[in-house]
């Protein structure tokens, strides 16, 4: 074993990762944490499995890679050992007779190739004598190296419960070495990760997947390559081992003593729920053969993806001819000269376990997230744990993140759609009043230049027309048409003047009045019909305001006016004053005809008026509109003019801002 404790086995290539959280769902130690949409792996917690490497489809999860290191041993060092996993039948399809794969292993350059499955006989071995022995006790399978890491790091209790032997890998490095030379340089070559990290024999780990890209660098075919037996120790039914119950099957003995003694379970599922039933006490009497894939067979490190029950098929089938043209006397041979090595392990807890969270951080988060009651823990898996629990848990422990929560962050979405939405049509609305203003801007312009080029000779004409009228006398017959024409050209010039008003060309001089009284004041300057009623609510806290009192009062009696002239039928007309630290707001409510949709942006138009010839100007609410844009201010109109959706009427609301000029 060449890595160091903190290189990491598995990891993440960063950016390949797309949040979809089937790394996490498929950890079974909850190794890997969720940082800004990415899956890492927590080295600590990890325990080499390789399901997250063989799960994640974007190939976003990698694996410690020892290519480099072992084409230097092999160019370096030409005595060195090849060990070969029993699941390379199940690797090498391609190839009829495995005397292929260990002649282009020869051609690679390694001395000897020898199978893992003599290792395997072996540690059976051990298995048959420590499941029949006398001492009761019940064992849990230490071959399968993710397994002993997930016991001593998440159940170090039941450490005490590891079988006290090697790997079969573990056995043939021994055997080697004490056939060959304790010199020579191993290098396992098999479908497992885990491997990797579970001791310091052999020298190197080999995926199948790392044998094949060192082929390929090396140029390395089938058809250049002498075929050539595996040397020896050859194993005998150990080479079933990759495949669950393979322990089982590999113990020759009183079979159905042994297999009713122990409970083989195999994939992430399985092998947590036998654990936590074991710890439990529901199967303590139960020896366990666990494996964290399913059979060896389907370990991260195989690069072929077979299926699982071809793979079975094509370890049974080598097995079956292997076992019928075995030398027995060869193989028992070394099975005794080996059986006496030093097959004892030890295993030593490393308590990785976290402490959980309270009850009550529990609860918070839940209510953070939305999920209320009972009801809203949909246990729905999306977000890769099993429980809304679990994820709450993890994100306690700064783990997960709670947008991986699909219903909470579908809410969460769904509400910045509505946000957007409702902001939306508020743009829109600002936008139509942006367009409506440039277009009143314009109008302005034009109206302010008629304006100026009309009231010099206007001033002239009433001038004149005024001296005309002080010096005819009244018994002339000229005199009426003469008291028209100044009439008329003082009509004119009030036009003028609103147009002026409207293109906001007039000063305005502010001084500091009591906005309710001067509201008051604005009522009495018009003729309230009878058959009209005025309601007025004053919420005001500051009762002074900066404003041009002439200018203003003429603003505040067209819409007073207009408003009446809404009612011809009588009526309720509501004013209503208050205000905020910046602004005073003056509402006018009336109970009138309302304004058509369409006409709600000709308003403030010049000009634009519904009333009949000579009623209207249509000056009203454009001088309004200069006189409030004078002061800074805004004006708002909502109206309903249609009787089947509500009461009809109109509410026109002038917002002030509190100046300090004067
Ligand atoms: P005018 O009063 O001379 O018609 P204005 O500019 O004051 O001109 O008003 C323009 C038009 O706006 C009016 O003709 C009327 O159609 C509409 N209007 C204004 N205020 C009201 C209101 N309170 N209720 C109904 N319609 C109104
Ligand atoms: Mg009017």
């Amino acid at each position: 074993m060449k890595i160091s404790e903190k290189q990491p086995l598995v990891f993440t290539i960063a950016d390949r990762c797309k949040t979809c959280y089937t790394c996490i769902r498929e950890c079974p130690a909850k190794a890997i944490s969720m940082q800004n949409g990415q899956a890492n792996v927590i080295t600590e917690r990890c325990i080499g499995c390789g399901n997250c490497v063989k799960v994640c489809t974007r190939k976003a999860k990698s694996f410690y890679n020892e290519e480099q290191q072992v084409l230097h041993l092999l160019k370096t060092n030409n005595n060195s050992i090849a060990c070969v996993a029993p699941a390379f039948p199940a690797e090498f399809k391609e190839f009829k007779d495995h005397k292929i794969v260990v002649g282009m292993l020869k051609k690679l350059g390694f001395d000897k190739v020898v199978e893992v499955s003599f290792g395997a006989d072996l540690v059976a071995m051990k298995y048959e004598e420590l499941i029949l022995s006398d001492d009761q006790k019940k064992y849990i399978s230490s071959d399968c190296p993710a397994i002993v890491s997930y016991i001593t790091k998440y159940y170090p209790q039941l450490t005490k419960f590891l079988a006290p032997i090697v790997s079969p890998l573990m056995a043939i490095v021994r055997v080697v070495k004490e056939l060959y030379g304790e010199e020579r340089k191993t290098v396992f070559i098999g479908p497992c990760i885990a491997k990797k990290t579970e001791s310091d024999d052999p020298d190197y780990v080999l995926t199948f997947k790392e044998i094949r890209n060192i082929f390929d660098t090396e140029n390395i075919k089938a058809e250049d390559c002498e075929p050539a037996e595996f040397d020896p120790p050859l194993g005998g039914r150990g080479a079933v081992f990759p495949i669950s119950r393979g322990l089982i099957n590999t113990i020759k003995i009183e079979e159905n003593l042994i297999q009713g003694n122990i409970i083989v379970a195999e994939g992430r599922e399985n092998f947590k729920e036998a654990i936590n039933e074991f710890d439990n006490g529901y199967i303590d009497d139960h020896n366990l053969e666990l494996l964290c894939c399913e059979g060896c067979i389907m370990g991260p490190g195989m690069f072929s993806e077979g299926k699982r029950y071809q793979n079975r098929a094509y370890i049974t089938r080598y097995v079956k001819t292997k076992l019928k043209n075995l030398n027995i006397q060869d193989w028992e041979n070394h099975f005794n000269r080996f059986q006496n090595i030093n097959l004892n392990r030890e295993f030593s807890q490393d308590d990785s376990r976290v402490k959980a969270p309270s009850e009550e951080e529990i609860e918070a988060l839940y209510h953070k997230m939305g999920k209320h009651d009972k009801q809203d823990r949909l246990d729905c898996h999306a977000c890769g744990y099993e429980s809304c629990r679990e994820h709450a848990i993890a994100v306690l422990r700064g783990l997960a993140e709670v947008d991986m929560c699909l219903p909470y962050t579908l809410d969460k979405l769904k509400n910045m759609v509505n946000e957007l939405n409702t902001k939306n049509t508020k743009l829109e609305t600002v936008q139509q009043a942006l367009k409506q203003s440039e277009k009143l801007a314009h109008l302005g312009q034009l109206a302010a230049g008629i304006a100026h080029e009309i009231n010099n000779p206007l001033g002239v004409v009433i001038m004149y027309s005024n001296i005309m009228l002080d010096e005819i006398n009244p018994s002339d017959e000229a005199y009426e048409d003469l008291k028209l024409i100044t009439e008329q050209a003082l009509r004119c010039k009030k036009i003028v003047s609103g147009l002026l008003n409207f293109a906001r060309k007039n000063k305005v001089k502010f001084t500091s009045v009591n906005i309710a009284e001067f509201i008051n004041n604005c009522l009495k300057a018009v003729i309230i019909p009878a058959n009209i009623e005025v309601e007025q609510k004053c919420y005001l806290s500051n009762f002074s305001t900066s404003i041009d009192e002439e200018q203003m009062t003429q603003a505040i009696t067209n819409i007073i006016k207009n408003a009446i002239e809404a009612m011809p039928n009588g009526g309720k007309l509501s004013i209503e004053l208050c205000n905020d630290k910046d602004n005073v707001e003056i509402k006018f409510q009336d109970t009138g005809t309302g304004i058509k949709d369409d006409d709600k942006d000709k308003l403030f138009t010049p000009f634009f008026t519904t009333k009949e010839f000579g009623k209207g100007t249509g000056l009203g609410l454009p001088t309004t509109y200069g006189i409030i844009k004078m002061h800074k201010g805004k004006i708002h109109v909502k109206s309903n003019s249609n009787p089947q959706k509500g009461e009809t009427g109109t509410i026109f609301t002038i917002i002030l801002p509190q100046l300090n000029e004067n």
